[in-house]
């Protein structure tokens, strides 16, 4: 057990490093941690910065938050992560970062709902945004309970991203897929449309999860109608014809206005860290 614990708390340690290297939070934002057992969790400290942890700084809490060992207090959203293992008795992971470009969108409150990438769609679905609450209280953790059964990703608005896994590794390269998909998303908004994949080609996606040994916690609905509630199955927007459909251009959603000399400098920016 011992050396499960040391070894799970290197993985922490490992993730921390690439979360802060790859700008996915400043100073000592975001927090990280995986079950030990079935009562026990492992935990980042409060107040560290992810980017230079060593492995005797991580808690050991129970299940309801107490803490049973370590030098140093659980991490501030501890309540978030409590509440995602309650709901999720599957989940073995749990990974909260601000990425710049996916909390973007967390900020614009646009979900990253369409139907454009087909490995998005197999891993994640779609991912939602649960809806504003204060960091840190328990308002958090009932905006998320509204989403996480369904979803192993989720934006909060006006905050960050969420993302969950059968491991660490897991719940991280969610987090990395949702950034990368929003970065892709944001580009293709840029250059001004979004072709969009049918619906029949979703169902067929859908039915790869299957091949690829995907765990998704709910079925892709894919629908015209992307205000459904997304809490009991992945929405995404979808046309239900097979074939190319711009982004209506009154979309309050999809629309982004900007200068000549700001879209340029997005493009260039984005093709360089496309490249
Ligand atoms: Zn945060």
């Amino acid at each position: 057990m011992d050396s499960q614990v040391e070894a799970l708390k290197a993985e922490i340690v490992a993730i921390g490093r690439r979360v802060y290297e790859r700008g996915y939070v400043a100073s000592n934002d975001g927090n990280i941690s995986v079950r030990l057992g079935s009562d026990r969790l492992l935990m980042t400290p409060k107040s560290v910065c992810k980017g230079f942890m060593t492995p005797d700084m991580m808690c050991i809490t129970d299940l309801d938050g107490k803490k049973l060992q370590g030098d140093r207090d659980p991490s501030s959203e501890m309540l978030m992560h409590l509440e995602v293992y309650r709901q999720r008795p599957d989940v073995q992971a749990v990974v909260h970062a601000h990425p710049p470009t996916a909390t973007g969108f967390a900020v614009a409150g646009i979900p990253l709902n369409r139907a454009v990438l087909a490995e998005v769609l197999t891993t994640l679905g779609s991912i939602p945004i649960a809806e504003y609450a204060t960091p840190s209280t328990k308002e958090l953790p009932e905006a998320v309970r509204r989403y996480i059964k369904a979803h192993d990703g989720m934006l909060l608005a006006n905050h960050g991203a969420l993302t969950v896994g059968a491991d660490l590794y897991a719940a991280y390269y969610k987090m990395e897929t949702i950034e990368h998909f929003a970065h892709i998303s944001l580009v293709a908004r840029i250059l001004g449309r979004e072709n969009l994949i049918s619906r029949e080609e979703v169902e067929r996606l859908q039915g790869l999860r299957d091949t690829y040994g995907i765990k998704a916690p709910a079925p892709i609905c894919a629908t015209d109608e992307p205000s459904r509630d997304p809490a009991g199955c992945q929405v995404v927007d979808a046309p239900s014809r097979a074939g190319v459909r711009l982004v209506p251009s009154d979309n309050p959603d999809g629309e982004i206005r900007l200068t000549y000399r700001e879209l340029s400098a997005l493009i260039e920016e984005a093709v360089r860290s496309l490249r």
